[in-house]
């Protein structure tokens, strides 16, 4: 009978110590050892929105991987800041994020979940049909051109971040299509909408949602006159359709400046104000860098 119990203590004691090997040595209790500091604002996140992991500057990740896309860490006032964003065109569903450090890597899951999108069916005549689909070299040309204007104008964004503090509503007025909406014009899709339309009277001041350098600023075929605004950190602003361009390409802008008036230029059916965030290349909501608490770094 003592024997016996003696035997199974020592089984006891025997898987304790392998199971508590098994949890000190796995890779995410390492991590979580390396980084105690490591925060996200969500392990949930929708279509659209962003992913903000700060940690410590002192932490040995240098870069982190999502959906098959490397990402970078920023130092700002001793933290290391990560800004991930969500695509529309992301799946939802379970992701891993992959921590890097020269020596080692730590993964951890979050989960993308819809972004409950609208679809939006746009009719027009045959001239505004035509600026989406052209037909003739010249319209070609202009389209060719425009984009590789658009493109400089995102190619190079400043190390520093420029932005300060909460970013704000550019224009007050009435939100006409959303964020990610599904567009079908005269029947066929056409893309989903990469920003958030507010429509306002023609004239209307419009504001820089956050300090910066302008990009952009020109007419372009499809939307009309256009500005780009570089906030640092490969975050910009757009703005666009506008009646009257009031800043030059290469201008300093703060937070609230008056940049131009509400028009409705290049392919439009009434006076209204396109406003998208871009963050590494991927479009998201406007609204969910509007006072985001998050983003307000030193
Ligand atoms: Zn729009």
């Amino acid at each position: 009978m003592k024997n016996k119990i003696n035997y199974k203590s020592v089984i006891i004691s025997l898987s304790l110590v392998f199971f508590t090997l098994i949890i000190l040595l796995s890779p995410t209790t390492m991590g979580n050892e390396l980084d105690k500091n490591l925060t996200l604002n969500k392990k949930t996140l929708k279509q659209g929105e962003i992913l903000i992991i700060k940690t410590d500057v002192s932490s040995p990740f240098t870069k982190i991987t999502f959906d098959d896309r490397t990402y970078d860490f920023r130092i700002t006032n001793e933290t290391k800041i990560s800004l991930i964003p969500i695509s529309y065109w992301t799946n939802p569903g379970q992701y891993t994020l992959t921590f890097i450090s020269p020596d080692r890597t730590f993964n951890k899951s979050i989960t993308v979940s819809s972004g409950n999108f609208v679809s939006s069916y746009l009719e027009v005549d045959k001239e505004q049909e035509q600026k989406l689909e052209p037909e003739d070299e010249k319209t070609i040309q202009k389209k060719k051109e425009d984009q590789q204007l658009i493109n400089e104008a995102r190619s190079s964004s400043s190390s520093q971040k420029i932005w300060d503090d909460n970013f704000i509503w550019p224009v007050k007025g009435e939100i006409s299509t959303e964020f990610g909406a599904t567009r079908y014009v005269n029947g066929k899709l056409q893309n989903r909408h990469s920003g958030i339309d507010i429509a306002s009277q023609n004239g209307t001041s419009i504001k820089a949602t956050n300090s910066g350098i302008v990009t952009l600023a020109h007419n372009l075929l499809i939307t009309g006159n256009t500005i780009i605004i570089d906030h640092g950190w490969n975050v910009y602003s757009a703005y666009s359709h506008l009646s009257k361009i009031n800043v030059v390409n290469g201008e300093k802008v703060k937070k609230g400046q008056k940049i131009g008036e509400i028009g409705s230029t290049g392919f439009s059916t009434g006076p209204h104000l396109h406003w998208t965030i871009k963050i590494n290349s991927v479009y998201v909501n406007p609204k969910v860098i509007v006072n985001n608490k998050n983003l307000n770094l030193q």
